[in-house]
């Protein structure tokens, strides 16, 4: 679950941690009145859930009321590698000194949290990595052990982050890292995290990735949750309850159980087509199930063949076969169909699809061919 970057500071700033103030906005109106009430100037950001805002354009400073809305009329709506803005965070600006970089996340091989510093922040962390990877500094933390004081001030140290903010700055990695792990974050990331000429350590950005299964021990993120972006087929699946994820292919997806459909994505991809979709309809899933998965995939413009792989275990062959049945009927489905069904009243199931079978309906014996001839559909070689 990724958080809007004033959530985030929002969050840093019960850990003593210090953010700018700042207020959200939705339009330019709303982006005066903040910046009158904060005092000016101020910086006006795009809340969107994707980095290299600057660099799009979505971050600009505004010394004076007109200049807010100016910039803010000319944010919203901007489109940031696929997210549109539609909220913006108006918060007073910083005068900085220098800016650094910090992130923690798992790393999983390692069994470990990782942290990453480096002394050259406000830049993209990548290309730091690919020209000049000396300049971050790497530490394992050991999740039982934690991180002391005392270790973060080595750190800093490897960092190369100079006297005297370094002090300053190693009690904010300890504070952040309790930020980490208190709120059960896969990932926070400050780029910049920044001393100011007056020498304070404030973090400017914040990109805060939460682990939505721990979404039962904390309250408030039930609300983080409302505020996720997702494309509007995954929107329109998660309101199904079906479990979703949009790819880029041409090939539509459905399957029962996440290890099928996951096998189902890599067999469409080995016989040389491309998924449109990860869909998983679960275990027992009965024929409204089927039915509104294949509502949200023939939805998708981008979808030219069908393909439907069940294995049935809890699910019955002849309740699939009905939701095809019914859905066929109830929509008009516009790319062509291919079933594979196998397991509990397989044979069943496909004797109820029999006399539905036709050019945009067919059954193939087995996973391989079915996703053969579906990419051979969806390729527009059909027959
Ligand atoms: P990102 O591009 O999505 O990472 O957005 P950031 O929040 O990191 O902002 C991009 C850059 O804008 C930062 O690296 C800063 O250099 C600059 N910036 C943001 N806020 C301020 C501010 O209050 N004062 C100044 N001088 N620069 C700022
Ligand atoms: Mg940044």
């Amino acid at each position: 679950m990724d958080l809007f970057e004033h959530q985030g500071k929002e969050l840093f700033a019960r850990y003593s941690l210090a953010v700018p103030e700042g207020e959200v906005a939705f339009t330019p109106d709303e982006a005066a009145t903040a910046a009158e009430r904060l005092g000016l100037p101020v910086a006006v950001k795009a809340q969107v859930h994707t980095g290299g805002r600057g660099k799009a354009g979505g971050v600009k400073l505004a010394s004076d009321l007109e200049e807010v809305r100016r910039h803010a009329q000319n944010i919203l709506g901007l489109n940031i590698s696929g997210h549109v803005v539609r909220r913006l965070w108006i918060e007073r600006t910083s005068d900085i000194a220098a800016e650094y970089y910090v992130s923690f996340t798992l790393d999983r091989s390692a069994r470990k949290h990782l942290g990453m510093l480096s002394a050259q922040g406000g830049v993209d962390i990548e290309s730091v990595a690919a020209n000049d990877p000396e300049a971050i500094a790497h530490i394992h933390i050991d999740p039982v052990d934690g991180l002391s004081l005392q270790q973060c001030q080595q750190w800093v140290h490897n960092a190369r982050i100079p006297a005297p903010a370094d002090v300053a700055v190693a009690q904010v990695l300890t504070n952040l890292y309790r930020a980490y792990v208190e709120a059960d974050a896969d990932l926070v990331e400050v780029n910049p995290l920044i001393v100011t000429v007056d020498g304070k350590v404030v973090l400017l950005d914040a990109k805060v990735t939460l682990d939505a299964n721990s979404m039962f021990r904390h309250d408030d993120y039930a609300a983080y949750d409302t505020t996720q972006s997702r494309d509007e087929r995954e929107q329109a699946a998660h309101a199904k309850g079906l479990q979703y994820v949009g790819l880029d292919g041409s090939v539509g997806v459905i399957a029962n159980g996440a290890g099928l459909a996951m096998s189902t994505v890599d067999v469409v991809n080995q016989v040389g087509g491309q998924p449109a979709n990860f869909l998983d309809i679960g275990g027992g899933a009965n024929a409204e199930v089927m039915a509104g998965a294949l509502e949200v995939i023939n939805n998708d413009p981008a979808v030219r063949a069908i393909l439907i792989n069940i294995f049935g275990g809890i699910t019955r062959g002849e309740e699939i076969a009905d939701g095809i049945i019914e859905a066929v009927a109830r929509v008009d489905i516009a790319s062509p169909i291919v079933v594979r069904l196998d397991g509990t009243n397989a044979t069943e199931g496909r004797e109820l699809l029999e006399p539905h079978l036709s050019s945009k309906l067919m059954l193939a014996p087995t996973m391989l061919d079915a996703a053969r001839k579906a990419v051979e559909l969806a390729a527009g070689g059909a027959e």
